[in-house]
């Protein structure tokens, strides 16, 4: 059998070790895995009681269209029900915008590292991927512009920036919104929104939607909101762009359930306001770790810290493991000797603190 040629280059997601594995393997009572930026708070109530109701209705077909959440939505960003997309989770909307906007002719660009789905869904179409290397953690965009030429119908803008936590600063994002030609698709994933808003210079994209018909925002319920297992992000753009792009969307290809509880989970801000506290308590926890220990990090504006030890990544990540604690080693994510932790609870965060005091002392003096 004959796969695309391109589809060779990549290999298959790896998901870490199951919880239970890692219990045997190191016999350890309780793992705790703070790896994939999942809200350790689980989510609102609301939505449990919501999913619980929709258990009536397993054998129908979802509402293709979402129009109920569609409506909440719209109404809580300000928009029309007609600006929003939705998917399964927000990387199938990220796999419907390359579906609809590249191919073999065409190039994206990006900043790397970055979130990898994007090269990835790119290498699958067979478009050029242009990467820029961040500056200080940061989009480096006017290089990312100098990138842009007749032939990229995409640019993609992780912001807050996943493995940094780093967001574009307003000012920095018009000058770039403003010189990308109009056949570019600019990407604004802003998954950590929630965790990012409040900040006075974090740009609100959403405003410029009726100005740049060439832009599009991706948001999802999968961190703050804590619904990750239920697979719904959305993107907001506007209108006739999202006409073009509907249909590369499958059309069931969000649930029952994740309607539902997307629906209630929006009316509880507080859940989120508390979750955005005790998240903004525990980066805390971990810059003073971090300034104590003269470790470099780069400030957070989500809901997990990278973290620079000076050694190999793997080998921190390991030493966690083996004490319960499953994070990501920065190795895969291009910084091979950073370690990236999800933010816990403060009593995880402490426990995780606290190994990684043992670790650092243990090298520092054998330094
Ligand atoms: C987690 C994440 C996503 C994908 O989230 P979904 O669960 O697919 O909605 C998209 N972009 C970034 C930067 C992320 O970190």
């Amino acid at each position: 059998m004959k796969v695309k040629e391109q589809l060779l280059t990549l290999s298959p997601y790896k998901p870490g070790k199951p919880i239970e594995e890692v219990k045997k393997e190191y016999n350890l009572e309780t793992v705790v895995k703070l790896a994939s930026n999942e809200n350790p708070y689980g989510c609102s109530n609301r939505v449990k009681e919501a999913i619980y109701e929709e258990l009536n209705h397993m054998a129908l077909y979802p509402d293709g269209y979402s129009a109920e959440l569609r409506t909440a939505l719209a109404e809580y960003l300000h928009v029309k029900g007609e600006q929003l997309i939705f998917g399964n989770g927000s990387d199938e909307v990220i796999q419907i915008i390359c579906r609809a906007l590249l191919s073999p002719e065409t190039n994206t660009v990006m900043a790397t590292p970055t979130f990898p789905q994007y090269r990835h869904n790119a290498v699958i179409e067979g478009a050029e991927i242009r990467e820029v290397p961040l500056r200080n953690g940061d989009h480096d965009l006017s290089a990312m512009l100098s990138a842009i030429d007749e032939q990229t119908t995409v640019v993609w803008v992780c912001s807050p920036n996943n493995p940094t936590g780093t967001y574009v600063k307003q000012k920095d994002l018009m000058e770039f919104i403003k010189q990308v030609p109009k056949h570019t698709l600019i990407v604004m994933d802003e998954a950590y929104y929630e965790y990012a808003a409040q900040e006075e210079d974090f740009p609100q994209t959403v405003d410029l939607l009726d100005e740049y018909e060439n832009l599009i925002v991706l948001r999802t319920f999968s961190k703050a909101y804590g619904l990750a297992s239920l697979r719904i992000g959305y993107g907001i753009a506007n209108e006739a762009l999202l006409q073009r792009i509907e249909p590369a969307r499958e059309p069931f290809n969000t649930s029952r359930m994740a309607q539902k509880a997307a629906i209630e989970a929006l009316k509880d801000q507080d859940f989120i306001n508390e979750c955005k506290r005790k998240n903004e308590d525990g980066l805390q926890q971990y810059y003073a770790f971090c300034e104590k220990n003269g470790l470099n990090y780069y400030p957070s504006y989500t809901n997990f810290v990278l973290i620079d030890f000076g050694q190999p990544g793997d080998e921190v990540f390991q030493f966690l493991l083996e004490r319960g604690y499953i994070v990501r080693s920065g190795n895969a994510l291009g910084f091979p000797t950073s370690v990236r932790i999800t933010i816990g609870t403060k009593e995880q965060n402490e426990q995780i603190i606290q190994l990684l005091q043992e670790y650092v002392s243990k090298h520092k003096s054998f330094a």
